[in-house]
């Protein structure tokens, strides 16, 4: 539960503290890998192609990834540890998404990231859901059961 805990915080410290309208499409969607309980690396979605997705997807037949060379947080953060940190069954990955508002959003792996995760032997995931939890597909956790979250930013939702 601190891992989660601990991912949330860091969302929200890296989560802009001023939202604009005008700035866009923005990364609010995170990935973080602890290795027994110690981050080791954390990746942002994004919108600008990175020749290290495109490594990722040779070595593990993607062909997805071989056109659409974007970083999903999943693979930014894999791909950031990639050589540093052995990735395997001891490692747990957290994924947490904000919309603009800061509220949470599904986050679930899609098909070619969690293809990845797999082969690495990745298995421990958990992802947070538009209705304010954080789940590994069996267990459920309530975030307002977490207690106080440092650092939660929330912004008005215009109706
Ligand atoms: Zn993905």
């Amino acid at each position: 539960m601190k891992i989660i805990k601990k991912s949330l915080q860091l969302s929200y410290q890296l989560f802009p503290a001023q939202y604009s309208p005008e700035s866009g499409r923005r990364p609010y969607h995170f990935a973080f890998i602890f290795k027994r309980g110690v981050l080791v690396s954390f990746g942002v979605n994004s919108y600008h192609k990175c020749p290290k997705i495109l490594r990722l997807a040779r070595r593990f037949n993607i062909r997805k990834y071989t056109e659409y060379q974007y970083p999903h947080a999943e693979t930014d953060a894999i791909s950031k540890a990639w050589g540093k940190i052995h990735l395997d069954n001891t490692c747990l990955m957290t994924i947490i998404r904000l919309n603009r508002y800061g509220k949470l959003q599904d986050s679930k792996p899609c098909v070619d990231c969690r293809a990845i995760l797999d082969s690495i032997g990745l298995d421990k995931i958990w992802w947070s859901t538009k209705d304010g939890k954080v789940t590994n597909g069996r267990i459920s956790i309530l975030v307002e059961d977490l207690g106080e979250v440092s650092g939660k930013k929330q912004f008005k939702e215009k109706t």
